[in-house]
């Protein structure tokens, strides 16, 4: 977008027919979307002031926890056009990564599997390939076949790797609206979906933003566990397990501990009660078929696992990102509330599986999974227990 030549902001040539020839160029745009993949291609005007406003709030309250990357950027995440200057448009694409071969109760089996002790919950979207380069690699492919359409123009390609309000920007482009759980969601596909954006400094018409259809639901914040939606709209970071498991470094609260269950990586609780994803779309890219067996697989297995199995089995994962450390800190606390829970419906066998699990790395453990494993032995305290008990 900067030409080279002179370091000021260029212009990319418009096509010889100027407006009449960029609409064309839009619907050919979102149908090379599909062919990649994408189950919705829009284009947004980039003036984000009025969800600037909320940002620097949100910000202001601390509820990004010690995402620093957040506050570090500021209302930049609000100006695409500062963060690339020249940029006028952003091309936004939605990705759909409900497994393909998931059965037709999907939001029914996952919510019931949150019920078993012995089965660790890794979030839908992670259970396939890591999406930052599937999509990223689909994003490039879109802007060089604009490049081979129109010539050299300037643009950028993101996916949640960079200061963008990407929910914002997908509003205002008319890819859905954003709901009381924060998520972006549509009438017609649900909330099960990535988001990319490529900003652009081409004029194409802007599409509409998309109505809010919310309404008087609010089963998202009804059904959270740890009550991180705290009013419509409103999210506070530190409280979700999303945040909490993935992102957040030291020690999980003790409080929140419990409410996290068996979710060991994400969270998709807001998403499984909304009403919108009966319409989610299913993955059409194999990339999101689930691997490792993360549609049910056993908690005390995956404790077991050393680092390198880690890295070996996780290679090409997103889960892969919080590196073994954070993965064991979070198993230890899935473990000690399945410990608590074989314990009060005495199951013996489980109990004996998961103490002997957090046993076996009790003594080598680094000192933060350490202090989980030992929070997770002592859940059988206390618990009516005749599981525990017997021993
Ligand atoms: S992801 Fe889970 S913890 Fe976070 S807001 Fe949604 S339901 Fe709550
Ligand atoms: S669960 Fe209800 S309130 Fe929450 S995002 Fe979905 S429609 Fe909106």
């Amino acid at each position: 977008m900067i030409d080279r030549a002179t370091g000021a902001p260029a212009t990319s040539p418009l096509p010889a027919s100027g407006g009449a020839g960029l609409a064309t160029l839009v619907r050919s745009i979102r149908a090379w979307g599909a062919e990649l993949g994408f189950d919705a291609v829009s284009i947004a005007d980039v003036d984000l002031s009025r969800a600037e406003a909320g940002l620097m709030a949100w910000l202001a309250q601390g509820y990004h926890g010690d995402m620093d990357y957040m506050a570090n950027h500021g209302p930049r995440r609000a100006r695409p056009a500062e963060l690339v200057p020249g940029t006028v448009r952003a091309i936004v694409a939605r990705m759909p990564y409900l497994p393909a071969a998931g059965a037709d109760d999907w939001r029914a089996r996952e919510l019931a599997r949150l019920d078993d002790p012995a089965t660790a919950v890794v979030s839908l979207y992670a259970r396939g390939r890591d999406y930052h380069k599937v999509l990223r690699s689909r994003l490039q492919q879109l802007a060089s076949r604009i490049e081979a359409a129109i010539g050299p123009f300037g643009y950028r390609v993101f996916t949640d790797s960079a200061p963008v309000m990407e929910v914002a920007l997908a509003t205002q482009g008319g890819l859905g609206w954003r709901g009381k759980h924060t998520l972006l969601l549509d009438r017609e596909g649900g909330s099960m979906f990535f988001l990319g954006e490529i900003l652009v400094d081409v004029p194409f018409p802007a599409d509409p933003p998309a109505e809010a259809h919310c309404g008087n639901c609010r089963r998202c914040i009804d059904i959270c566990p740890t009550q991180a939606i705290l009013a419509p709209y409103r999210l506070d970071a530190r409280r979700c397990i999303s945040y909490l498991t993935i992102e957040h470094k030291g020690a999980i609260p003790e409080p929140l501990r419990a409410p996290l269950g068996n979710r060991v990586y994400g969270c998709d609780d807001c998403q499984l009660a909304c009403p919108w994803n009966k319409f989610a779309h299913r993955a059409t890219l194999p990339d999101f078929d689930v691997r490792n067996g993360f549609d049910a697989p056993d908690m005390a297995a995956l404790f077991g696992w050393t680092e390198a199995e880690f890295s070996q089995r996780l290679e090409g994962s997103p889960i892969r990102r919080i590196g073994h450390e954070r993965w064991l800190r979070n198993l230890a606390v899935g473990l000690g509330n399945g410990l608590r829970a074989a314990c009060e419906r005495g199951d013996a066998a489980l109990a004996a599986r998961i103490r002997a699990a957090l046993g076996a790395r009790q003594a080598t453990a680094s000192p933060l999974v350490r202090e989980h494993i030992d929070w997770a032995l002592a859940q059988e305290v206390g618990a009516a227990a005749p599981a525990c008990a017997a021993d």
